[in-house]
């Protein structure tokens, strides 16, 4: 399968949109994992084989708690611990990139969320932008949602953040808070990490209990609201976002 080609833009540290969003855009800006799409079982397992066709090293073991960080910030932290150079990072992502073609397709496709192609319809007729704001690679959400049957064109890409390069998810927020000036921004996504990112840049954040969290643990994040998923939570989400 053959993906549209990522641009330039695709080079930088972490990927901003375009700019010039104009004042009083409102953008919902949507976590990936756990929260478009359920989260993979063996979606874990990608990192180490990449760092394992970088360096040759063989990893072992599971890896839990890692939901929520961001690409860079687990192949970093896994780099560490078996103690290979952390210089690698750039490889490994591309590695994890070429990985990830095939390691979301057919029986390793991802699944998309319950309810989640009515919300973003839902959003968008309440007169909201669809964005991503994702520790993924922009190559790495394609296959996801080529994968998950989700089409890539449900989503602003010139106003979307990716944090494949990003070491922490804060940083992510504080790219989008830059190129969103006078714009109104909302995190929507499934861990207390988006919640922390979101309240770096001010950003309010609506939590959804789609991914391992549960709505018990989201509440005691910043969110304005907490949903159990995106069918039995949709007019939560949209009353939520109505006060904004
Ligand atoms: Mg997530």
């Amino acid at each position: 399968m053959t993906l549209p080609i990522f641009g330039q833009e695709d080079a930088r540290p972490v990927r901003p949109g375009s700019g010039g969003a104009t004042n009083r855009t409102r953008i919902v800006l949507w976590d990936v994992d756990g929260t478009i799409l359920r989260n993979g079982g063996r979606a874990g397992l990608l990192y180490d084989d990449a760092i394992r066709d970088v360096s040759g090293f063989e990893p072992v073991g599971a890896h839990p708690g890692e939901h929520g960080k961001t690409d860079a910030q687990i192949i970093s932290e896994r780099l560490t611990e078996y103690g290979l150079d952390p210089a690698l990072l750039p490889r490994v992502s591309a590695r994890l990139d070429e990985l990830s073609e095939a390691g979301n397709a057919g029986p390793s496709a991802r699944q998309l969320a319950p309810g989640v192609p009515e919300a973003l319809a839902a959003v968008a007729d309440a007169g909201w932008v669809n964005g991503l704001l994702t520790g993924n690679s922009p190559a790495r959400v394609r296959f996801k949602f080529a994968g998950a049957g989700l089409p890539v064109d449900r989503f602003d890409w010139a106003h979307s953040y990716f944090g494949d390069r990003a070491l922490v998810r804060s940083d992510i927020t504080r790219a989008a808070a830059q190129d969103l000036a006078g714009s109104t921004a909302v995190i929507l996504g499934d861990t207390p990490s988006d919640g922390s990112a979101a309240d770096a840049v001010g950003f309010p954040f609506i939590a959804v209990a789609t991914g391992v969290f549960s709505e018990d643990v989201l509440r005691e994040t910043s969110a304005i609201a907490v949903v159990p998923d995106l069918v039995e939570g949709l007019p939560a989400v949209l009353a939520a976002l109505a006060t904004l």
